[in-house]
C-alpha cells in the first residue's frame, strides 16, 4: 500500500482561473508562467489547461524542450534568457523567445549564427534591481539589438517589485514609461498581482501579461484579498489520511519538543504528511480539513507526520476512521470544502508559491 498522501491537480480549475485572468486583461495576450515545473504542479499535468494561454513562459531549457515534446507549437518565452552562448542554439532550434537583460546576452546574439530570426524581450530594471538594463542602457541595448540581423522582433518588458503591496506600481511604471518613450515593440509588464489589481485602473501597457500564481488559484496579494474574492479556484489539493488517533488526557503533550500540551482531555489525529513531503515545518496552528471539517495542526511538524486537533471534528459529530478519514492540507476536499493554500502559507510565514514549489518528489501527483 502506498502512503495515502497525494497531490490532486484540478485542471478545470486552472481553465477557470485563466478565464478570470482574461476578464481582467481582455485585450492582452497571456503568457502562462509554468516555470519551476509549473509551480510544482507538473508541466505535463497542467499542459492541457495552460495551452489555452497565448504563450508559455519558463526559464529552464529542459522545460522548453518538454513543451516542444508535448507538441506545443506556440510561443515559449525564456524568462531569464540565455545563460551561455550555446543556449542560443536551443533558442534557434526550438524557436524560443528569450529575455535579454544584460550586455553579455546582446554580445552573444551578435556572434550567433542562425537562419532563424530571434524574438527577444528586452528587460528594463524599473527598480526591482534584480535583472534588466537601467533606463539609459535600455535604449542603447534596444539600438544594438535593432541593428542585429539575428533579431526579428524586440518586445519591451519590466517586472514590478510592489504590484502586490501598498507601494503599488506607479513609480516603477513612470520609470518604464520614460525609459521606453518612443520605442517600438509589444509591451509586457504585468504579473498576476499587476494584472488583477492594476491593469484597468492604471492604464498599464499590456500587449502581453505574465501570469503565474493566479492561474494556480492563489491570491497574489493575500491577505489583502483572498483567492475567493478574486474568484480563483485551487488547482492543487494536497490530500492525505489519518493513520492514527491518540486520546490525550489534560497535560499530555504531542510530538518532538512537546510543544503542544492538551488543555483538556481531547483526541488528536496523526496525518501521513510531514516536511519530507514539502509541508512547511514552521507551520503553527495551520488550518487543515479533516473529513471536510476545519481544524488546525498541533505541535511540531515532523518528517513524515503531523498532528491535528480532532475536537472540532468530534464537536461536528464526524466519525473518524483510521485509516480512511480524509485530510486536506490545502485545496479542495472530496466534500467540496476549500482550504486556500494562502492560509497555510500565512500560518507558516511564507507564501503559497513556496508551498506549491516545495511539494517533494515522493508525493504522487495525480490529475483529477
Ligand atoms: C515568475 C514570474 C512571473 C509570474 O509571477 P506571478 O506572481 O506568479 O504571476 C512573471 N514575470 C516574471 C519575470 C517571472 O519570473
Amino acid at each position: 500500500m502506498p502512503r495515502p498522501i497525494h497531490a490532486l491537480i484540478d485542471i478545470d480549475a486552472m481553465r477557470h482561473n485563466l478565464q478570470v485572468v482574461r476578464q481582467h486583461a481582455p485585450d492582452a495576450r497571456i503568457w502562462a508562467v509554468i516555470k519551476a515545473n509549473a509551480y510544482g504542479h507538473g508541466i505535463e499535468n497542467v499542459f492541457d489547461a495552460a495551452r489555452a494561454a497565448d504563450g508559455l513562459a519558463v526559464l529552464d531549457f529542459s522545460e522548453a524542450e518538454r513543451l516542444r515534446r508535448l507538441d506545443w507549437r506556440g510561443p515559449i518565452l525564456m524568462l531569464e534568457g540565455v545563460f551561455e552562448p550555446r543556449d542560443l542554439e536551443w533558442c534557434s532550434r526550438l524557436d524560443l523567445w528569450h529575455v535579454v537583460h544584460n550586455d553579455a546576452q546582446v554580445d552573444w546574439l551578435a556572434t550567433h549564427k542562425t537562419h532563424v530570426g530571434h524574438r527577444v524581450f528586452l528587460k528594463l530594471n524599473s527598480g526591482m534591481n534584480r535583472l534588466g538594463f537601467g533606463p539609459q542602457a535600455f535604449r542603447a541595448a534596444w539600438s544594438r539589438l535593432n541593428a542585429l540581423s539575428q533579431v526579428d522582433e524586440i518586445s519591451l518588458m519590466t517586472h514590478f517589485a510592489d504590484a502586490d503591496g501598498p507601494r503599488g506600481i506607479e513609480h516603477a511604471l513612470a520609470v518604464y514609461r520614460e525609459a521606453s518613450d518612443g520605442m517600438m515593440g509589444a509591451q509586457c509588464v504585468a504579473n498576476s498581482a499587476a494584472t488583477l489589481r492594476h491593469l484597468r485602473a492604471a492604464d498599464v501597457p499590456s500587449d502581453w501579461v505574465r501570469v503565474g500564481i493566479a492561474m494556480y488559484g492563489s491570491a497574489p496579494d493575500h491577505p489583502e484579498h483572498t483567492s475567493e474574492q478574486w474568484g480563483l479556484q485551487p488547482v492543487m489539493s494536497l490530500r492525505s489520511e489519518l493513520i492514527a488517533v491518540q486520546s490525550l488526557c489534560a497535560g499530555d503533550t504531542v510530538g518532538y519538543g512537546s510543544t503542544f500540551t492538551a488543555p483538556e482531555d481531547m483526541r488528536v489525529g496523526i496525518v501521513a504528511c510531514g516536511y519530507a513531503d514539502g509541508y512547511p515545518r514552521h507551520a503553527k496552528h495551520a488550518p487543515v480539513l479533516v473529513g471536510g471539517v476545519r481544524t488546525q495542526t498541533v505541535g511540531r511538524v515532523s518528517m513524515d507526520m503531523l498532528a491535528v486537533d480532532l475536537r472540532p471534528c468530534d464537536a461536528a459529530g464526524l466519525e473518524v476512521t483510521v485509516p480512511g478519514t480524509e485530510v486536506v492540507l490545502w485545496g479542495r476536499s472530496a466534500s467540496g470544502a476549500v482550504l486556500p493554500a494562502d492560509l497555510v502559507a500565512e500560518a507558516s510565514e511564507t507564501i503559497a508559491y513556496e508551498l506549491f514549489c516545495a511539494i517533494s518528489p515522493r508525493v504522487p501527483v495525480r490529475v483529477a
